[in-house]
């Protein structure tokens, strides 16, 4: 059997992206919470990064843990990593909210974890 590629290129568009009922906010299948970091809490332990490996990262320059999706890991196992964390700084919030909350942070203008504030120009000390 060959496969003609072309027919790639021949194939009807289909339009109907409309809802699927699955959507968590229409009550589906998916999980009805998102898991979302608080990052001014959060002190980069990465406890939470180690026990759900698909869901949290370390942000690279806040070293800040993140949730990167949302569907990386069962909730039993999101649950045990928001149970690990120190500080309780990750949370159960609805997916509505996320665009709320990051905003939010984005105001916060936080600082790097572990690292010194940049000087842009060192003083030399004079000589006599
Ligand atoms: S467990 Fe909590 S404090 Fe530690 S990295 Fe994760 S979110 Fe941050």
């Amino acid at each position: 059997m060959t496969f003609d590629p072309s027919s790639a290129f021949r194939a009807e568009v289909q339009d109907d992206f409309g809802p699927t009922g699955r959507e968590p906010c229409l009550g589906g299948q998916l999980r009805d919470k998102a898991v979302w970091v608080d990052e001014s809490a959060c002190i980069g332990c990465r406890y939470c990064a180690n026990v759900a490996t698909n869901t949290f990262v370390l942000e690279q320059y806040l070293g800040r843990s993140r949730a990167i999706r949302q569907d990386g890991d069962s909730a039993e196992v999101i649950q045990e990593a928001i149970d690990t964390c120190p500080v309780d700084c990750i949370h159960w919030v609805g997916f509505e909210e996320l665009d709320e909350l990051r905003s939010q942070l984005e105001e916060l203008d936080l600082q790097p974890l572990g690292k010194l504030p940049k000087i842009s120009k060192r003083m030399k000390p004079r000589n006599k």
